[in-house]
């Protein structure tokens, strides 16, 4: 497949492109197999009754989530939104406008839960919901990111990523589901995390990581397991143990730790920042998968809950943990409480890496030569969960200065990629929402254009030649798609390889 994708020509930004009708029409993820459908509970194939199950669970949603609702209803079609989607930016599908893909649910919607739409359907633009009708939304939910970008420029805040989840929740309950996606969650049920790594191979890699980083820096810095009384748990992205740039900043991590004197752990059970719960939209996926943390956290008896560089879990952890499964607060049933009276309260909980990092770094508690990275020219990509979905630190936009201060703490040269493509408006890097798969790399290469070219501006005035991101999913989309826009795949990584290249160990 990788042969046959063309990246679009960079331009100057902003252009918006010319309409192309169902350019996009034949881009879909994988079906979900019985095997893995079956694994996490959902219906193995399409149900006979497929219409009245996604009705019902369309009504039952309505319901229980009064924003789906809401959105459906408030919408006026100013189309602010309508080229503010980096898929539609990048395809010129029209139904990757943020508004149209909203309308593919608005108008079942009518339909069905409306009067005017049960009387007059041609008039309000209702549609049945058909087997056409549920095929395009298996398409068109499956090219959004989730990135909630266009809720930025909407004057009524529409986030059309809540409908992007009802609909893949949707989906779901009637057997139609996405193989990477519910492929992934059945793998953290049953092992723990994304990637299916097993404790034993875990404790193998870092005991690699030791011997590494004992011989490059000649310091015994520890990457500990399921080590019980450690005061801190780190919960970070599976990719973090083996994948290249990722590897690199649970190296920093183990070195802020080190440096600073903390004690610190893994859990072999909780291998997992990741939470794919969130990108199908399910609640129920979603805080089995967060209890893992709680229970290893009960386990170990650790005192701080540290999340590592991860754009979602990150979302996830900030903004969900407490009530989902009580982390800090929230959730008032036994072991939440435990837990609550467990975490020492002087700290946030839970903390994002940058945080700690940064607080050490104001603190004086960490040194660092910042020429080491003077071979790099460094901009910083913020994550569309991080900037759009979370905050950091106690000062409001902390996940916005946070991870920049850290950067130009540990390194000489930094430049700001275009305003209007970073802070809250970023540009999503094409890969984010469960879209990490290759069946869709024709989507993932053309998303990522405005992201590439705002790289490609400042690469041009300042020479830019690293892009640092506090994101799994952004690195590991990165390393995939800068080399069809003619940049190098190691261009990208994290904040915290940045501070392993400058920390001072000893
Ligand atoms: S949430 Fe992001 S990917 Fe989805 S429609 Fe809005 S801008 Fe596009
Ligand atoms: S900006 Fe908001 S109100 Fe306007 S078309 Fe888009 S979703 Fe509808």
């Amino acid at each position: 497949m990788a042969t046959t994708v063309q990246a679009p020509a960079l331009r100057q930004i902003p252009i918006v492109p010319a309409i192309k009708p169902e350019a996009m029409a034949a881009v879909r993820p994988y079906q979900a197999n019985e095997k893995i459908q079956e694994a996490i509970g959902f219906p193995v194939k399409l149900v006979d009754d497929w219409k009245e199950v996604a009705l019902a669970k369309m009504g039952d949603l309505l319901g229980k989530y009064r924003s789906v609702q809401v959105f459906l209803d408030a919408c006026v079609h100013c189309g602010a939104c309508t080229d503010k989607c980096h898929y539609f930016l990048g395809t010129g599908d029209p139904l990757n406008m943020p508004v149209a893909r909203q309308d593919l649910m608005r108008s079942v919607y009518r339909r069905h839960f409306t009067l005017p739409g049960k009387l007059f359907p041609k008039l309000v633009g209702a549609r049945e919901l058909t087997r056409e009708v549920l095929d395009q939304w298996y398409t068109y939910y499956n090219q959004c990111s989730e990135c909630r970008r266009c809720s930025v420029f909407c004057p009524y805040g529409i986030d059309t990523a809540e409908i992007t989840m009802a609909g893949r929740e949707i989906l779901d309950a009637v057997g139609y589901g996405q193989k990477y996606s519910n492929e992934i969650i059945g793998k953290v049920h049953r092992i723990g995390n994304n990637l299916g790594l097993p404790g034993p191979a875990l404790a193998n890699t870092l005991e690699g990581l030791e011997e590494d980083v004992l011989e490059e820096s000649g310091v015994a810095v520890r990457y500990p397991l399921d080590q019980k009384g450690a005061e801190i748990l780190l919960v970070t992205p599976s990719a973090d143990f083996f994948a290249e740039p990722h590897i690199e900043s649970l190296i920093g991590y183990g070195k802020v730790f080190h440096a600073a004197g903390l004690s610190w752990t893994l859990s072999s059970y909780a291998s997992e920042a990741g939470n794919f719960g969130m990108f199908i939209g399910n609640y129920e996926q979603l805080r089995k998968i967060a209890l893992r943390i709680r229970e290893a956290a009960l386990e170990l008896g650790v005192k701080r809950i540290v999340v590592g560089e991860c754009g979602h879990a990150w979302r996830v952890a900030y903004s969900f943990w407490n009530t989902l499964v009580g982390i800090g607060a929230g959730a008032a049933d036994p072991y939440a409480v435990q837990l609550q009276s467990q975490l020492d309260q002087r700290y946030r909980q839970p903390m994002h890496i940058c945080e700690l990092t940064w607080d050490l770094i104001e603190r004086g508690a960490l040194r660092f030569d910042k020429e080491a990275n003077d071979h790099r020219i460094v901009t910083f990509h913020d994550s569309c969960n991080v900037a759009r979905a979370s905050g950091m630190g106690s000062d409001p936009g902390g996940q916005f200065t946070i991870p920049r201060n850290i950067i130009r703490a540990v390194a000489n040269n930094y430049f700001e990629m275009e305003s209007g493509t970073t802070h809250e408006r970023t540009f999503c890097c094409g890969g984010g929402g469960g879209l990490l798969t290759d069946e869709l790399l024709d989507l993932r290469v053309k998303g990522a254009l405005p992201r590439m070219e705002a790289l490609n501006a400042v690469a041009q005035r300042n020479g830019v030649n690293f892009m640092a991101t506090i994101c799994a999913i952004c690195k590991a989309q990165f390393t995939k798609v800068l080399p069809y826009y003619g940049f190098k795949m190691d261009m990208v990584g994290g904040v915290h390889q940045l501070v392993s290249t400058a920390i001072r160990l000893s």
